[in-house]
């Protein structure tokens, strides 16, 4: 019987995986480094204190016994290197997985340029643990603007450098929190001021003109300072310096300029992309070996007409899915499909029930619409996993 180990249970390696647990004559390994899938895109929900922990996590030990499989396993590892020429598998805690077959499934992580000096003093989204702590800030600087109100009521400064979507969106769900929280207690030094810095004309560069539009109006009216051709060259104790000469107090910094691919790609020897992505050929393996694949963010995807595909959810759920079938189909002798990846549209959540939609690049909506078509998006992909971890836990707590 044939092993298929796949690294990472993000949203690629969990597509795959559902995908691969359907053929019950193959082994199935998935190794992740934590014992959950952070759902990433609803971050700034448990930023804004709408959800908690559960609810932006998947069980993976649950999903996996949910699944069904009698040859399907879940390692907790941290994966430190790999030998393809053995086929062998190293990792943190000393254990070594062997494969027939690998998918390489590892995502990416915030990309912190060095020609930046002082980013030790920003925030990273991106993982679970540095989300909460940036809650935490977040909530004790609203809480300082409550203790100051009969003294200064001095401005206290957020700085989001990069706007791309997760900038945007982190910006927008603060300033639009902020608001609410003020409004609420009706307290009244709300001098809590949030800029974003933007390195090009305009936010959400590359993004259709109407979303750019509406996205800008939005964070007009929630009060965001946007900042355009400006880029952070450091940062101090006390200033963010920009690239047009000027500086910024801050009370604290995000970093969402850009991103890079994680932290075991720079040490494997595949070939890799200026991002560290690894470059595969249209069924996703990888250019040295025909039994190693790669998807999702750590994988540099292109489309039948070559464009290289941006990294979200679409684009990972449909290399997963291809890949595992290309897998399944080299297992068994028969011919390999071409990943032919093609973008559903974007949905861009921007504070409390208001999102801004681009669906197939045809029609845009904002406001409450947006917010319901994000959410139907995200249940469509949550409401499965849900039933099947239910499952897994009765199963595991039998
Ligand atoms: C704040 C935020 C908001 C976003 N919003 C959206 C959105 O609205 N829409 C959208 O389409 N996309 C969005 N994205 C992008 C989306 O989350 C990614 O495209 C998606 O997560 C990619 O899936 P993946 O499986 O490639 O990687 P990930 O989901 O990042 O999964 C990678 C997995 O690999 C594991 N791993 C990494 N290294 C190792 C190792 N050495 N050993 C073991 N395990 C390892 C990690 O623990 C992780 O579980 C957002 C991203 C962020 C950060």
């Amino acid at each position: 019987m044939k092993k298929v180990v796949i690294i990472g249970g993000g949203f690629s390696g969990i597509y795959a995986l559902r995908e691969l647990a359907k053929q019950s004559d193959i082994k199935i390994t998935i190794i992740d480094k934590h014992p959950y899938h952070n759902l990433q895109p609803e971050v700034y929900d448990l930023i804004a204190n709408k959800s908690n922990i559960s609810d932006v996590t998947i069980d993976l030990p649950s999903l996996c016994a949910g699944l069904h499989h009698s040859y399907l396993e879940f390692k907790n590892l941290r994966v430190t290197s790999i030998d393809f020429q053995t086929q062998n598998i190293f990792t943190q805690e000393d254990e070594i997985v062997t494969y027939d077959y690998l998918i390489l499934a590892m995502g990416t992580r915030t990309l912190f340029p060095t020609s930046i000096e002082g980013l030790n003093n920003t925030d990273d989204i991106k993982k679970l643990h540095k989300a909460l702590f940036f809650k935490q800030s977040f909530e004790t600087q609203l809480f300082n603007k409550v203790s100051d109100e009969a003294k200064k009521c001095d401005k206290t400064q957020i700085v989001v450098v990069g706007a791309g979507l997760s900038g945007v969106e982190i910006a927008a769900e603060m300033a639009n929190y902020a608001k609410q929280f003020f409004e609420r207690g009706n307290f009244i030094c709300d001098n809590l001021k949030i800029s974003l810095i933007s390195s090009g004309d305009t936010i959400l560069s590359g993004f259709h003109k109407k979303i750019v539009q509406m996205s800008n109006d939005r964070l007009k009216d929630l009060k965001i300072d946007i900042i355009t051709n400006a880029k952070m060259t450091s940062s101090d104790e006390e200033f963010l310096y920009l690239s047009n000469g000027t500086h910024i107090r801050y009370s604290f910094i995000v970093f969402a300029g850009g991103i890079e691919a994680s932290n075991l790609s720079t040490k494997l020897n595949l070939s890799k992309n200026k991002k560290n992505q690894i470059i595969v050929n249209g069924y996703l393996q990888t250019k040295e070996y025909p039994n190693v694949f790669a998807i999702g963010d750590i994988a540099q995807i292109k489309n039948k007409e070559g464009q290289i595909m941006p990294a979200n959810v679409t684009v990972a759920k449909i290399s997963a899915k291809c890949a595992a079938h290309n897998i399944v189909n080299s297992i068994k002798d028969k011919e390999l499909k071409v990943c032919d990846p093609k973008l559903e549209g974007t949905l861009i959540a921007l504070g409390g029930r208001y999102a801004v939609c681009d669906l197939y690049g045809i029609v845009q909506v904002k406001g409450f619409i947006g917010y319901l078509i994000k959410q139907f998006v995200f249940l469509r992909y949550k409401l499965p996993l849900l039933r099947i971890i239910k499952n897994g836990h009765k199963k595991l707590t039998m």
